[in-house]
Formats: structure tokens, sequence, C-alpha cells
């Protein structure tokens, strides 16, 4: 699947809004402490949090201002991966929000280093029949931005192995409300494979998802 741009997709001017995301994360017990960062689209390129600051201590002023070639334009010193944030908002031109979490199902199931098969319909919110987990790499190198700007082709969403996840969004409540849903789907599928291998649901099932999603939430359907 590809998504467009849609005409709500305006670029979303300001730091605060990027200060919101990332204390809510927090609050709902996504990320804690410094684990975590995100990023919302610029009109000089994009603004992301920086390294090694915990959400209490965030602040408007703390937040780095980044062009797309990698470039800090403004004080501060910017995530450790800032190249994912610049990576994705530079090749998907539809997104304007990249979160990145070490919340504890999605972590937990990327230690397996596995993609998340359809085990459940609401795979297809991440925009196809699995959610893919990039390949091992360092922490805030260029290997690992290239892994996961790889596995996010066609998606919403990504698991990195032995890390956590990354969604990516339209918009901030977009993005906020995959992430809540990319963990309780760790967490169901974590729960069910417990048990035993889970029942999955075949390409043609999911195929019927994908096109019924294209008007979920849509009046009349
Ligand atoms: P930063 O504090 O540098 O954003 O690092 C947190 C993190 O999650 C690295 O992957
Ligand atoms: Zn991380």
């Amino acid at each position: 699947m590809s998504f467009e741009r849609p005409a709500e997709t305006a670029v979303i001017e300001g730091k605060e809004p990027l200060v919101e995301l990332t204390i809510e994360l927090e609050r709902l017990g996504l990320n804690r402490g410094t684990s975590g960062n995100c990023s919302i689209r610029s009109s000089k390129g994009f603004f992301v949090t920086p390294s090694g600051i915990p959400a209490a201590d965030l602040t408007a002023d703390s937040v780095v201002e980044m062009d797309l070639e990698g470039n800090v334009l403004s004080a501060g010193n910017p995530s450790s991966e800032w190249r994912f944030h610049k990576d994705i908002l530079k090749t998907y031109s539809w997104a304007n929000v990249v979160i990145h979490t070490h919340s504890d199902y999605a972590t937990a199931f990327s230690c397996f280093r596995e993609d998340m098969p359809a085990f459940h319909y609401m795979i297809a919110v991440a925009g196809g029949d699995s959610i893919k987990c990039s390949p091992y790499a360092l922490f805030g190198s260029q290997d690992l931005s290239d892994n996961v700007v790889e596995a996010l082709r066609g998606r919403r969403a990504c698991l990195m192995s032995n890390h956590g996840m990354i969604v990516v969004g339209e918009t901030p409540a977009k993005a906020l409300g995959l992430s809540i849903e990319l963990e309780t789907l760790c967490k169901q599928y974590l729960l069910a494979r417990q048990v035993r291998e889970p029942i999955l649901l075949s390409k043609t099932e999911m195929r019927e998802v994908l096109q019924k999603f294209k008007s979920y939430g849509v009046r009349g359907n």
C-alpha cells in the first residue's frame, strides 16, 4: 500500500506539539526516562527531541530543528536517532510525524527479530499484511536508519530488532494512536504465543481487510 498525502497533512508548525507528544508518550507508559524520541516536520526540515533529556525536563526551547540534509539549525543536541527521523521524513513525503518508543511489549517482541504476522486483522492499521522487524543495527547509526526506512516501505509502522518500534503519521494524533495500537498488538501476540502458535489470517483474508480499511470509519460503511 502506498500512502497519498491528504489535504490535512499540512506542516504542523511549532515546537509545542512535539513537547506535548513526548509528554503524552511518557504519561501512557510508552516511553520512560530518556528512551525513545519524536520528530515533526517543519517548513525548514523537522523538529526533533533533544538527546538524553527526559520528557519531564523537555521544553519548547530545548527542541532542536534540523534540515533534511542533516544540518542542525538551532541550539541544542538532537536525538542520537536524528538520522532515521531525517531519512524517514525525506523518503516518505506523506509523513509529518515520527515516533520511536521502547515500549514494553514492542521491545520484548522485537527481541525475536521476527516480522509480526497477520494473527489479528488490526495488523492492517500499519498498511500491510505483516509488520516488518528491521534487522539489528547500533542505535543512532546510518545502518539502523537504512534498515528502518526499508522496513517502513508501504507501511506506517515497523519494529526494530532488540530495540523497539517506529510509527509514522500525518499528524501527532494519528501517530500516537498508531503507537498505542502497535503496542497492544505486540501484547496480544505475545500473550497468544504463550499458549501456542496462533492461527494466522490468510493472504486472501488480509486482502479483504486491507480493502475494507480504505473505508473504515467513513460514514455509511
Ligand atoms: P536519544 O535520547 O538520543 O533520543 O536516544 C534515545 C533512544 O531511544 C535511542 O534509540
Ligand atoms: Zn531507541
